[in-house]
């Protein structure tokens, strides 16, 4: 592993104490956007890359937040009374603004979440790309239906979509961006307001999107941020949301589920991985440890859909670990705001013990460090090396847990049955990934894998970016999806209209049952057999 001189914390004017990081005043102007709490007793936020003091917090009470959602639901009204169309231009001016301003919120995810820049760029794009996506397409996706009714001609029947109401966005630190995006936003075009809480270390990512958006022509009250912790204002988001999408880990989102079920409330969870990639024995050997290398180590493993288990094809396997552990050696680490890293660093003090746990765990149940394996405050205080295991052992805790972090397992497999059945042998189900020069081999590899995403020969980023496709969990990893017509469609109510006309569905005056019954089953056996039906 490369790696630069740590970043000299001689620069208290910028946030955090980043060089180049934009300046103190600019967080202080966008915690001003926070809808409650300004009169609480603040959190301070530290800089994953210095560990200095990053912003000042105010956090929301329970009755801060369901005021902010009752200030909510007042502006759901005229929200919703919006042509779509009018909804989806603030959506088209926001994905340009993003694009635009992109270097702002590069330099925000950055010194928020400790990730180099090439990772902040996934969650820019993601953003623009989801904007695009549904300020193109809701209109269509949300349209009416008409549908096939029960007698034909007679009955007419249609289908539509009402948003929910307020819909609750629970977010977590690791995709700050990118997440606000793809959940808030689609919650939005169906016409609903949002009250979203974003995690503490990352306010300011959210905070940032929230100003574009305004600036777009979202009128400021239909999302609203509030800052707190779950355990002071969850219960009053899960009390107050007409619908409630949680991302964060599978304890959290079942606590949650739990709590919401009092309400009967819709809701959908993505939740946490442990996702496997299998090398197929045909497979280019050389990109597979490329990808491996992106799939497992972008946003220093941070990142709910990266690679944590890999399955290599016993013929291949010692070429690919070569292959694989001098890649990620050659990975620079950097903590500066520009494009020359190749990996950060973690982003708070509890991810790096468990990083360090779980590493120090499978080592003393036998694993072999590859390359990495150690901490290295010489670069900032929470970077930790890549770091490649083989010889992981059932004791491991990272064996079947999610470490959500900088550390992969590598093992051998001789039949590609048994590494479809290894890959399935978790309980999470979020991502996976195939390699192969066959794609049409890969894809049924792929479908036999209980994942929501499967990339081919691809880590996660070609599902990550199609956002046109849903994306979320099978198992613990979660219900419901993101993304998608599902995403949209998610947040709204379906109700049925059906108009009749001329006969009933019953046997009219006069006509013994039989007859109507019998004349009904003839009618229904044609039926079936004529299109659209
Ligand atoms: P977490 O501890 O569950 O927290 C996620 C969010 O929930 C934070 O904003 C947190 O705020 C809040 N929260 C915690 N307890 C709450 C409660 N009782 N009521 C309401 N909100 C509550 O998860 P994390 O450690 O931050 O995030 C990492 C996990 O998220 C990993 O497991 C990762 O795989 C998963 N993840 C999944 C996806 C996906 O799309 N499937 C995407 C990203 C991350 P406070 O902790 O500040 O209270």
């Amino acid at each position: 592993m490369t790696s630069t001189v740590p970043v000299k914390a001689d620069q208290p004017d910028t946030i955090g104490g980043v060089p180049g990081a934009p300046p103190v005043r600019r967080a202080t102007a966008l915690v001003n956007r926070v809808a409650a709490g300004l009169d609480s007793a603040p959190v301070q936020m530290a800089a994953p890359f210095t560990g200095l003091p990053m912003v000042t917090l105010p956090q929301a009470t329970d009755a801060d937040t369901r005021a902010v959602f009752a200030r909510a639901r007042r502006a759901q009204h005229a929200w919703a009374a919006r042509p779509v169309r009018e909804r989806q231009r603030v959506l088209l001016r926001l994905h340009e603004l993003v694009l635009e301003h992109q270097d702002e919120a590069l330099d925000l995810v950055q010194v928020e979440s400790g990730k180099a820049r090439i990772d902040a760029f996934d969650e820019v794009s993601a953003t623009a790309l989801v904007a695009a996506y549904y300020g193109k397409h809701s209109a269509r996706i949300l349209a009416p239906r008409r549908a096939a009714g029960a007698l034909p001609v007679l009955t007419r029947a249609a289908e539509l979509h009402h948003p929910k109401g307020v819909v609750g966005v629970i977010s977590p630190w690791n995709y700050p961006l990118a997440l606000t995006a793809m959940d808030v936003l689609p919650a939005l075009m169906a016409g609903n307001a949002v009250v979203q809480k974003p995690d503490n270390q990352t306010a300011l990512s959210a905070l940032w999107l929230h100003e574009l958006a305004e600036r777009a022509g979202l009128p400021v009250d239909a999302w609203q941020i509030v800052l707190g912790r779950g355990s002071v204002i969850g219960d009053a988001i899960v009390d107050e949301s007409d619908y409630v999408c949680f991302t964060g880990s599978t304890p959290t989102g079942k606590r949650l589920a739990s709590r919401i079920a009092g309400r009967l409330t819709s809701y959908s969870l993505e939740l946490g991985g442990k996702n496997p990639m299998i090398v197929l024995p045909d497979a280019d050997v050389r990109k597979a440890a490329a990808g491996a290398v992106t799939a497992c180590f972008s946003s220093a493993g941070q990142l709910c859909v990266s690679i944590e288990r890999i399955y290599v094809h016993e013929t291949i396997r010692d070429e690919f670990l070569r292959a694989f552990a001098e890649r990620t050696e050659a990975l620079h680490l950097g903590a500066e705001l520009d494009y020359s890293a190749g990996m950060g660093s973690l982003t708070s003090p509890e991810q790096l013990r468990t990083v360090s746990a779980h590493v120090e765990d499978a080592r003393a149940a036998g694993a072999t460090v590859v390359t990495g394996g150690r901490a290295r405050p010489d670069l900032g205080p929470l970077f930790y090396e890549p770091t490649i295991l083989t010889g992981v052992t059932e004791r491991a805790t990272l064996f079947a847990e999610e470490t959500f972090g900088p550390v992969v397992s590598v093992y051998g497999y001789t039949d590609v049955d048994e590494a479809v059945e290894r890959a399935n042998d978790t309980a999470f189900g979020l991502n996976a990934s195939v390699w192969t020069r066959d794609t049409r081999r890969g894809q049924q590899v792929a479908a036999r894998l209980k994942a929501g995403t499967v990339n081919v020969n691809e880590g996660y980023a070609a599902t990550f970016g199609t956002v046109g496709v849903p994306m979320g969990g099978m198992k613990e990893s979660g219900v419901g999806r993101r993304n998608g017509a599902e995403g949209l469609l998610k947040y709204t109510e379906a109700q049925a209209i059906a108009v009749q006309r001329g006969l009933r569905l019953r046997p009219f005056r006069g006509l013994p049952p039989r007859l109507w019954t019998g004349a009904m089953t003839a009618g229904m056996k044609v039926l079936r057999c004529l299109p659209g039906r």
